[in-house]
């Protein structure tokens, strides 16, 4: 028997196409599993936030996700409410792709530990407050330029439609293997050096910032729009990881589709 499980977030609407979604699998002899990791469909309801929550709180499952979206921006989510027996139908025959997505991870060095931070959008290096930070940026073991600004965002495919477009950054078809590095409002000036332009890192390579020392004490790391601060880092890594997470899409509409569709 095929397991499904259902992730939905909190409005009306999701609760309600959520307990539908559950009825059309049962009556259709899928068992509604409660644990993620056994199943052979996850079905998530809602928004691409939704699909933030999902990935955050069940860290990065990699099992086809199928988004049904709830009356959000939606460029995750595949169905609308109104295809629900389309879905099924389709589903259930086969009849879709699965496009992977990649994950970006973040490892950040103290003198004494290691943690790892993963996001399926974006990365964002800021100062405390509204303070400028002071960077070093390097690729692999190469020193490439200072920095000095707002701070430094570091998108994936997936994240090109989100916070990175809102700051100008090129827009990212999901079969490209790459982190695309963006200052946001750097200082270029006799004072402070910066790094002014984009950069594309593509797989494998990693993206390393060091803080200068007078900022050493706080940074703030965002990822996927929740903030962290953290003290004394000596070093942050940003690489793809190498796991993937996979959406199911059962439309023939290219990602440039979705983009006109939702932006254009
Ligand atoms: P939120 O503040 O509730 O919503 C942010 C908006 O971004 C929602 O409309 C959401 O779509 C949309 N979104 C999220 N991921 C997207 C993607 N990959 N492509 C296109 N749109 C996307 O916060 P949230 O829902 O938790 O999302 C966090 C994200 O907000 C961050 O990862 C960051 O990318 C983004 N953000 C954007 C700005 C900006 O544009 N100036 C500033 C800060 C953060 P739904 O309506 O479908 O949920």
């Amino acid at each position: 028997m095929k397991k499904v499980f259902i992730y939905h977030n909190n409005s009306t609407k999701s609760i309600e196409i959520a307990s539908e979604v559950k009825k059309k699998f049962a009556v259709a002899d899928f068992e509604i599993s409660e644990n993620i990791a056994d199943v052979d469909l996850i079905v998530n309801v809602g928004g691409d936030g939704t699909l933030l929550s999902l990935m955050h709180e069940f860290d990065f499952p990699t099992k086809a996700i199928a988004g049904i979206n709830t009356g959000h921006l939606g460029f995750f989510q595949e169905v609308s409410p109104e295809n629900l027996d389309i879905f099924m139908e389709k589903y259930i025959r086969g009849e879709y792709i699965v496009q992977p997505y990649n994950i970006a991870k973040a490892e950040i060095y103290f003198s004494n530990k290691k943690i790892e931070l993963r996001a399926l959008n974006e990365f964002v290096i800021r100062g405390k407050g509204t303070r400028p930070i002071h960077l070093d940026i390097g690729i692999n073991e190469s020193f490439i330029e200072k920095f000095s600004g707002d701070g430094i965002i570091v998108s994936t495919p997936a994240g090109s439609t989100a916070y990175n477009y809102a700051l100008g950054g090129a827009l990212v078809d999901p079969r490209l293997n790459l982190l695309q590095v963006a200052p946001m409002a750097p200082m270029n000036n006799t004072a402070y050096r910066s790094l002014t332009s984009s950069i594309l890192l593509p797989h494998k390579d990693k993206l390393i910032i060091l803080p200068s020392d007078t900022n050493k004490e706080e940074l703030s790391i965002i990822f996927d729009g929740t903030a962290r601060e953290f003290k004394d880092i000596e070093k942050i890594s940003l690489t793809l990881s190498r796991r993937k997470i996979n959406l199911i899409r059962f439309n023939d509409t290219t990602f440039w589709d979705k983009v006109k569709e939702k932006f254009l």
